[in-house]
């Protein structure tokens, strides 16, 4: 059994410590860190991050058409034009901070798109949003394409109509992640990576961490939980979400990032030295009962249901294989919101859920904040 030595187990006292290293966890400790002398620890299980922040497809998005009008029928217009400008915020903060060239920001745009036999998006609908949108982002963001446009994008006959939105574009979210970290060390915040959290004590403010099969205690005034679908909170449930990414295609035009049914599933060209690529990912609301798990394991009849859709978007002529499949854990909440609350004393919960991670975790992290110093 490893034994700590005198300097390693001598105790270790922050003012804040918040769980999780993702998007969500990183922002909150660039947050409470900056302009203040609170002394901020993370504590992350993996050796970056090990849910969604690191496994996911690098939208920085903010909805497609379809998925915005149902966010209205579900939360109304006003909590709908709330979130997304949220979102919209979050993706200019992110760029703003970190700096498009660090976190290989693409102002490529976004589109959702509508196959042959699909129920086709109503064009009065589409600029019923675009007034909603108007007053808050201060343009009209989404426009049909013309044909001579959907297929420069080179797609199949398949694509029947597409949807333009110039406002979203695509990051790298390793490097966006990795980014964020040296800014909140630079600030002073003490990262303890391959470290698992086990409990907190808030009587005497010691969290019990597992490290290399070591126990040891981080004595803290409040504790933040940012563990997204790892959270043991009744109100968020998680939903695992696969992706696929394609071999080097030669002569590809697509760019772009894509969204289909209602954002469930997803696509996007990776680029490299190599050439590019098509990532795919989605498809959970093809089996939502098995893809509700906190497992890391592929379901064989979604990467199945991909790859075929992937065929059917792309002419005959084009040869790719699927390179590399992977998952990651994603959280949801029951109306879809973000959860920003202090769960007991001293012990808060930040969540910002759905799939959107990536534009939301920037601006939910500085509700998060505030509630917290608002208590100390
Ligand atoms: C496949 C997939 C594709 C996605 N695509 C996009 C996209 O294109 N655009 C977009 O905006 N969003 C996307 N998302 C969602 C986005 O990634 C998430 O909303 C966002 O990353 C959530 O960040 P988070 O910090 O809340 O959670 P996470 O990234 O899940 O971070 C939680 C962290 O807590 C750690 N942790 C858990 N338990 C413990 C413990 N006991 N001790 C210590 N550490 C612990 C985990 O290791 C993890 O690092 C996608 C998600 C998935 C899974």
């Amino acid at each position: 059994m490893s034994v700590k030595s005198y300097w390693e187990s001598s105790s270790k006292t922050f003012d804040v410590v918040i769980i999780g290293a993702g998007f969500l966890g990183s922002w909150t400790a660039y947050e409470l860190s900056k302009d203040t002398n609170l002394s901020v620890a993370v504590i992350e299980s993996s050796s970056l991050s090990h849910g969604a922040s690191t496994k996911n497809a690098g939208f920085a998005c903010f909805g497609s058409a379809t998925e915005l009008l149902g966010d209205i029928g579900l939360l109304g217009k006003e909590k709908s034009l709330e979130i997304t400008q949220k979102r919209l915020n979050g993706i200019n903060k992110i760029r703003r901070i970190l700096g498009d060239s660090a976190i290989s920001f693409d102002n490529c745009g976004g589109y959702e798109i509508f196959l042959q036999n699909d129920l086709n998006p109503n064009e009065s609908d589409i600029q019923e949003l675009n007034g909603l949108l108007q007053s808050s982002l201060s343009m009209q963001p989404f426009s049909f394409l013309t044909k001579q446009q959907i297929s420069a994008l080179g797609f199949s006959h398949n694509v029947q109509s597409v949807i333009a939105n110039p406002l979203e574009g695509s990051i790298n979210p390793v490097k966006t992640l990795e980014t964020l970290h040296t800014l909140a060390k630079s600030q002073g915040v003490q990262f303890f990576f391959r470290t698992q959290f086990r409990d907190f004590n808030a009587e005497n403010g010691t969290i019990s961490v597992v490290s290399d099969g070591v126990e040891s205690a981080i004595f803290t005034k409040k504790v933040i939980y940012c563990t997204n679908a790892f959270t043991k909170q009744q109100d968020i449930a998680p939903g695992r979400g696969q992706v696929l990414i394609t071999s080097v295609i030669e002569n590809l035009p697509l760019r772009g990032t894509f969204h289909y049914d209602e954002g469930y599933v997803y696509f996007r060209n990776v680029d490299s030295n190599e050439g590019r690529r098509i990532l795919i990912g989605g498809g959970r609301n093809k089996d939502f009962t098995t893809e509700e798990s906190l497992e890391f394991v592929s379901n064989p009849m979604i990467i199945e249901y991909l790859q075929q859709f992937l065929s059917k978007i792309l002419p005959d002529e084009i040869f790719y294989t699927i390179e590399q499949s992977w998952t990651g854990i994603m959280g949801f909440s029951k109306d879809k919101l973000p959860i920003v609350k202090e769960v007991s004393a001293n012990e808060f919960v930040g969540f910002a859920c759905n799939g959107m991670g990536v534009a939301l975790t920037p601006i939910i992290s500085e509700e998060l904040v505030t509630l917290v110093k608002f208590s100390m």
